[in-house]
């Protein structure tokens, strides 16, 4: 059986590592990742530029693109065969509520699912990140590759996982939680005196709300979020029936 890895905090990242270690016994596992970190590259394709594979170890392969190229390029490239199971991690930080669309973590996760393989996204949500700090999301991340091997996942869905700092109280089922956003960004002058500006200088908040992947966190839980790839909201057609679109039929 085939692993495929990825991740997007680069191919040299502990997390990366130690999700290797901690699926080897599943099966053949074969990575194929960012050469550099990209994280918040978001689901990126690059299609303006060649992309350039080199296996710096065996089953190790290294690729100067975004995680979703990785994906995309491993089952459609450089893998032998089909891999059983993507997962992508684990991150360097949680990947919870609105954060997941900037993701590469995530979104290498939603590009298996695309192409009909599945997948998972694992973040350790901590302030460090030594190899043995990824240990106990290793092991989530194990447990939860056998529930999928053993039950399969619901049709275009795959999952988000996130796991606290520590030994975790147990995992629970959630959905995506609300960020508080701030001032994030910082405007200072560059040594030839010109502008420039800095997105993400602001330690941000969460709401904290049961049932949320940030509360099953922060209680100590590992949160498992089934994403669905249709993003539609069904509960709105009712609210925006209303709207009379019959305009659109007559336009001049
Ligand atoms: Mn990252």
């Amino acid at each position: 059986m085939l692993i495929l890895i990825t991740n997007d905090d680069g191919v040299h990242s502990p997390g990366l590592s130690a999700l290797v270690d901690a699926l080897a016994k599943l099966g053949r596992v074969v990575v194929v990742a960012p050469d550099r970190e990209r994280s918040a590259a978001g689901h990126s394709l690059t299609l303006h530029s060649p992309l350039r594979a080199d296996e710096i170890r065996t089953d190790v392969i290294a690729v100067d693109g975004t995680p979703t190229d990785c994906v995309n390029l491993g089952i459609h490239g450089l893998l032998s065969e089909r891999p059983a199971l993507v997962v992508s991690g684990i991150n360097k930080g949680g990947n919870m509520g609105d954060d997941i669309t900037y993701s590469g973590t995530v979104s290498a996760a939603m590009e298996a699912t695309l192409m009909g393989v599945p997948a998972m996204a694992v973040s350790l949500s901590a302030d460090s990140f030594s190899y043995d700090d990824f240990y106990f999301s290793g092991q989530a991340a194990y447990a939860l590759s056998q529930k999928i091997f053993d039950y399969g996942l619901p049709p275009d869905t795959f999952l988000n996982v996130n796991v606290p700092k520590g030994r975790p109280a147990g995992a629970r089922m959630t959905r995506q939680g609300k960020r508080r956003y701030g001032d994030v960004v910082v405007e200072n002058l560059d040594p030839r005196g010109r502008k420039y500006y800095w997105i993400g200088g602001g330690e941000l908040g969460f709401e904290n709300v049961e049932g949320t992947d940030f509360h099953a966190v922060h209680e100590g839980y590992v949160s498992i979020t089934p994403l669905h790839l249709d993003m539609t909201n069904y509960t709105s057609f009712a609210g925006l029936s209303r709207w009379d679109l019959d305009v659109f039929a007559k336009l001049a």
